[in-house]
């Protein structure tokens, strides 16, 4: 039986965890955080990933706990707000599940698939010995122990800080990276059928209701406009500085927390920075954002987390466990799905963050609202996905 290891807990490392137990590998996942905990992200998820959702035997779970339809799109940019319709696929609308809620979820499916899991604990090194077998450490308080597997897939994220090699990329700050937060609030005026997406200066954000009358509010903001809010909100936590500085340059935003309480802690992550970032590096290989991610201006990380690790076990059916054939087909097969997706992120991004542009544009978008589901269906928000079915196999 093939061994296999999996370094994060999140959609992308739980999803595979569960495919690959399902096809009868011995899989072990490694988280580091003690769960539930809350994460950076703005928790929506769209149309394509309830088709995962119902191809794991999670559906009917997932439309229990999530929040409610979200069936229409808004833009907020200074003092406009712009409506459409949220495109849909196969008869659905995307929902939102705080990820608290979501992560548990797929880490309970990987588990009842017979995945093994150590949790809290972090995995701090992988090496490949001379017979090709990868040796982690996996640190747990004051404990260390060795795992070796035949596998290991880093599904640690991209911006976490961990002493894994994988997780060594940052370098040196560049002016482009961003930081990321996110809050819950209660009693947003923000409909209950609507994701807003925001354009700011120097970044973008999304605000949407989830589950238990939460409204998800996350954005992300350069690292000179932080400052800036630094600047001007002294007094006030990072979070809710940079809060208040947006807040002050979107009408939207105003009006939508109007009157509502902030019913969570300021939660931060960085550096943010959107690309590819690795497939294989000679001894681990990564899915979800630690192989690449998209701008979370088009609000559809998870689904491409799933998506990765869906193509990851395709990829295993297809060829076999034989490197470099696998890494070859994988990566061949990512770069499909995910390469136009993380263009276009880019684009919409750029174009968000420039106040220029948004001026420029904001008169079309007004006058032709279905623009903006237009822009939501490039953004994958209804495509269909031939990695959302599954085929059959067994571990070679
Ligand atoms: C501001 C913002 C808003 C977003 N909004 C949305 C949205 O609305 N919809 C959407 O679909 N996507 C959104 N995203 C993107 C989404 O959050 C990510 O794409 C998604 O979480 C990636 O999943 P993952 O499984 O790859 O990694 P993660 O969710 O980051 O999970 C990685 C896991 O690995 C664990 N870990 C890390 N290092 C180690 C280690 N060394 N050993 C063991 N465990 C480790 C971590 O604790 C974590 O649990 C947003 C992102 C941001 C920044």
């Amino acid at each position: 039986m093939i061994d296999v290891l999996i370094i994060g807990a999140g959609p992308a490392g739980s999803t595979l965890a569960a495919l690959l137990a399902r096809d009868g590998y011995s899989v072990t996942i490694v988280e580091k955080a003690a769960f539930p905990r809350a994460k950076v992200c703005g928790e929506y998820l769209s149309p394509p990933s309830l088709a995962v959702f119902e191809r794991l035997g999670l559906l009917d779970q997932f439309l229990e706990l999530a929040g409610p339809v979200i069936s229409r799109v808004a833009a907020f940019h200074k003092g406009t707000v712009i409506e459409a319709q949220m495109p849909e696929r196969g008869g659905r609308h995307g929902r939102a599940l705080r990820r608290e809620v979501l992560d548990q979820l797929l880490l309970d499916n990987a588990i009842a698939a017979g995945a093994k899991v150590i949790q809290p604990a972090a995995v701090i090194s992988a090496e490949k010995d001379g017979d090709g077998k990868i040796r982690s450490i996996i640190e747990s308080g004051l404990e260390q122990k060795e795992i070796v597997t035949d596998i290991a897939v880093a599904a640690h994220g991209s911006w976490t800080i961990g002493k894994l090699h994988s997780q060594q990329r940052a370098g040196p700050p560049r002016p482009s990276d961003l930081v990321a937060f996110k809050t819950h609030f209660r009693g947003s005026s923000l409909p209950n059928d609507t994701m807003a997406i925001l354009a700011l200066p120097s970044g973008y954000g999304g605000m949407v209701t989830c589950d238990s009358g939460h409204t998800s509010f996350s954005f992300c903001i350069k690292r000179d406009a932080l400052a800036a809010a630094r600047e001007m909100y002294p007094s006030s936590s990072t979070g809710e500085s940079a809060f208040e500085y947006i807040r002050s340059r979107c009408k939207g935003l105003d009006d939508a927390v109007a009157g509502a309480q902030r019913s969570g802690e300021w939660l931060s992550a960085g550096v943010i920075r959107p690309g590819r970032h690795f497939f294989h590096d000679g001894t681990v290989y990564a899915v979800g954002n630690a192989a690449g991610e998209s701008h979370a201006v088009i609000a559809d990380g998870i689904t491409m987390a799933i998506r990765s690790a869906m193509i990851f076990r395709d990829s295993l059916v297809k060829v076999g466990w034989r490197e470099p054939t696998f890494a070859h087909e994988y990566e061949r097969q990512w770069r499909r799905a995910f390469n136009s997706r993380i263009s276009y992120s880019k684009l919409i991004a750029l174009l968000s963050m420039s106040p220029i542009a948004c001026d420029l544009l904001s008169p079309f978008f007004r006058l032709f609202p279905s623009l903006l589901t237009a822009g939501a269906v490039l953004a994958g928000k209804s495509s269909a996905d031939k990695h959302l079915a599954f085929g059959s196999s067994t571990a070679g």
